[in-house]
């Protein structure tokens, strides 16, 4: 092994709920506008000729049930709150029938956004770095394995803040379904284990300030917690 000039990037893991193990993450791919009412609320409408993606870094990782800064860069911070497929076999080219064969579990997710810096780059026609890829942005809790969740079906998916409810829907609601998200894109990456699909939010999502307490949850699986403090 070469010797490393510093240290090497942490490497970022996930808990699963069954295991002494635990997951390590590759990469954190995440689908814009999966949910016809979301799309609504943020002025489009959904595209059904395909699914479409941004990237968040895997360093980008935050455990749940965190207490993270309120980050620099934004005035209007969201939640978005999503079901996380964690892959667990290689998908290449898969069609629908074979999808789910990549699964590995499910998780609870934040999608944290700075919504001002996104639309900063939906008006300029530039990517949404600045508004997606954000530090402590990937919150994610426990993985629960396929096998315990079973299929996905009408399970419901909420989110409070400071205990008020702020999302509500099913997963039914979802315009692309799991299997069709992971044939998709498996025409554009040699999927792997440890690579995370976050699959989108439903409608109202909305601001967050330092002191809130967000909490996403999904019937089924191990809940999803963030506490915000002051920025630093
Ligand atoms: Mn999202």
């Amino acid at each position: 092994m070469q010797n490393l000039m510093f240290p090497a990037p942490k490497l970022q893991v996930l808990p699963i709920v069954t295991e002494a193990v635990v997951y390590p993450v590759n990469r954190i791919f995440c689908v814009g506008r999966n949910y016809a009412a979301h799309a609504a609320e943020m002025g489009g409408e959904v595209d059904r000729e395909a699914p479409w993606y941004f990237t968040k870094s895997a360093q980008a990782l935050c455990q749940s049930g965190a207490t993270v800064p309120y980050p620099p860069g934004t005035s209007n911070y969201h939640y978005e709150m999503e079901l996380v497929v964690a892959l667990g076999q290689p998908a290449f080219r898969v069609d629908t029938g074979r999808a789910l064969d990549a699964v590995y579990g499910y998780a609870c997710g934040l999608d944290m956004t700075r919504r001002d810096r996104q639309q900063d780059g939906k008006d300029a026609r530039r990517p949404w770095s600045l508004g997606k890829d954000v530090e402590n942005s990937a919150v994610i809790g426990a993985i629960t394995p396929r096998a315990h969740f079973g299929s996905i079906d009408a399970q419901r998916i909420a989110l409070t803040v400071n205990n008020e409810i702020k999302q509500d829907a099913h997963l039914t609601d979802m315009v692309w379904s799991v299997a069709e998200i992971i044939s998709h894109l498996s025409g554009y990456y040699h999927l792997q284990a440890g690579d995370l699909i976050m699959t989108g939010t439903p409608a109202g999502v909305g601001p967050v300030v330092a002191g809130d307490v967000i909490n996403g949850t999904i019937t089924g699986l191990s809940d999803v917690r963030l506490h915000l403090s002051d920025a630093e």
